[in-house]
């Protein structure tokens, strides 16, 4: 009997902690790419936004400060993968720790005849089970800009968590099952991707960041970014991925673009006053 009490609390959190309207303005002005859908979705965005700030901890680490701007504009992104999933798919972890710049990451890799290669990463972000949940903030403040093409730390690392949860990307097995329409959306997915591994191997010029060949996985993530904010682009670029992604996500980004009239370039006015 607890349904009662979740839509008490749903309804208090979104009375109490309701985003200000001008901040909530101030986001879509800066993101375009969250605003390129009906006013029904863009308040169910809201909603879900103001939710997952009440549920997740934020922290800024190397002396940032997160601010009610940056931790509006980290929610928004990171809940238009699930807006129609619901919240719960970004269940699972609490805290977002929010870093000025990348991180370099130290990394030990060991080959195949058994050599251990060690080497400098730099992260943007970093997704992992259980959380938290690392970004950049420069990279997420450029992603007004960096949208045209296809890039988005935040959906990209909340994609990763999506996935984690749903096991997508990890079910090996899964991708041979052609007996189920799961089974079936895998196999495409991965073909998709063995399809995309060959042209990056070749050096042929891509639309999608050519690191979506590292694995299914990266595939995912990467394709999730473009997919939101820039999808005019990937379905003429890669239409049989969009087609995959619409049917997970359950949107149809560039439907709902054209909508409203077709806009993907940022829009006037869309930067930052302060
Ligand atoms: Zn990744």
């Amino acid at each position: 009997m607890t349904g009662w009490w979740r839509r008490w609390r749903r309804t208090r959190t979104l009375e109490r902690r309701a985003i200000p309207d001008a901040l909530w303005q101030q986001t879509l002005a800066r993101y375009p790419f969250l605003a390129a859908r009906s006013e029904a979705k863009v308040a169910t965005l809201r909603e879900m936004t103001t939710l997952f700030l009440a549920r997740k901890e934020f922290g800024g680490a190397g002396g940032l400060v997160v601010d009610d701007a940056m931790a509006v504009a980290i929610a928004a992104q990171a809940c238009l993968p699930a807006l129609e999933l619901g919240l719960s798919w970004l269940d699972g972890f609490v805290g977002i720790v929010v870093h000025p710049d990348a991180v370099v990451a130290h990394r030990e890799r060991e080959d195949e005849v058994g050599i251990v290669h060690s080497y400098d990463e730099e992260l943007s972000g970093e997704a992992m089970h259980g959380g938290p949940v690392m970004l950049a903030w420069r990279d997420v403040d450029e992603a007004g800009e960096s949208a045209e093409q296809g890039y988005n730390v935040v959906i990209h690392e909340f994609a990763h968590v999506i996935d984690m949860r749903a096991g997508i990307t990890f079910d090996a097995e899964a991708t041979a099952d052609r007996s189920t329409a799961r089974g079936r959306w895998l196999r495409s997915l991965f073909l998709e991707h063995e399809r995309f591994a060959r042209r990056a191997d070749r050096d042929d010029e891509t639309f999608l960041d050519p690191y979506a060949a590292e694995s299914l996985e990266e595939f995912f993530a990467v394709g999730s970014e473009a997919f939101f904010v820039a999808p005019a682009t990937l379905k003429t670029e890669q239409p049989r991925l969009y087609r995959l992604l619409a049917e997970f996500y359950r949107q149809d980004p560039e439907r709902d673009r054209m909508e409203q009239g077709g806009r993907e370039a940022p829009l006037k006015g869309a930067k930052r006053e302060t």
